[in-house]
């Protein structure tokens, strides 16, 4: 477990830093925003509801556990108080967490990346603009090599708007299809 108090979010979350889980040889990286109550609680990521939900289409797609599919990650690693971010919050974050993220990705190498919402398309596009962007593929520039990403919705996105779920599973379909082919 990392001690990490670079920033105000490890002062309130159970359990400072929430990093990464899964298969490290998958190819395959897929990186949210940050950890709600429930993954605060087990220290783990995408256990709540959004991550039962981004489980399942996991298990569907693969046929195989998100643990050996793929490695799940979020992009700022304590529980925001009540989930929520405000500008200054998510700043420091960002910049708080960006290197244990950096070290993710160097450590997983992955060939594919799955952006799940904004702030994870914000921090490795450097752009913003989840609509315009969720469903293209990007070669991104990341930690010293080029990477096939994408940027998708949240799954908190499609438990508030079901009908995004038809988007989720095709942009997740693609992903595994470009790491099982070696993109
Ligand atoms: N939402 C995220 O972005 N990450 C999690 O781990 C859980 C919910």
């Amino acid at each position: 477990m990392i001690k990490c108090d670079k920033c105000g979010l490890s002062k309130t979350a159970i359990n400072p830093c929430v990093m990464g889980e899964g298969d490290r040889g998958s190819g395959i990286m897929l990186i949210g925003e940050a950890p709600g109550e429930e993954e605060d609680r087990a220290s783990q990521p995408f256990v709540g509801r959004s991550g039962i939900l981004l489980r399942e289409a996991i298990v569907e797609l693969t046929g195989t556990s998100p643990a050996e599919a793929c490695y799940i990650t979020n992009t700022i690693k304590c529980r925001p108080p009540y989930n929520e971010l405000s500008a200054s919050t998510k700043n420091a974050a960002l910049e708080a967490c960006e290197g244990y993220l950096k070290r993710e990705i160097r450590k997983v190498n992955p060939l594919v990346i799955v952006c799940l919402g904004a702030v994870a398309w914000n921090w490795a596009s450097g752009t913003t603009g989840i609509k315009k962007y969720r469903g293209l593929w990007k070669n991104l520039e990341l930690e010293g090599k080029s990477r096939s990403v994408i940027a998708t919705w949240h799954p908190a996105h499609v438990l508030r708007y079901p009908g995004a779920v038809s988007d989720l599973y095709s942009d997740l379909k693609e992903a595994f299809k470009r790491v099982k082919k070696g993109v």
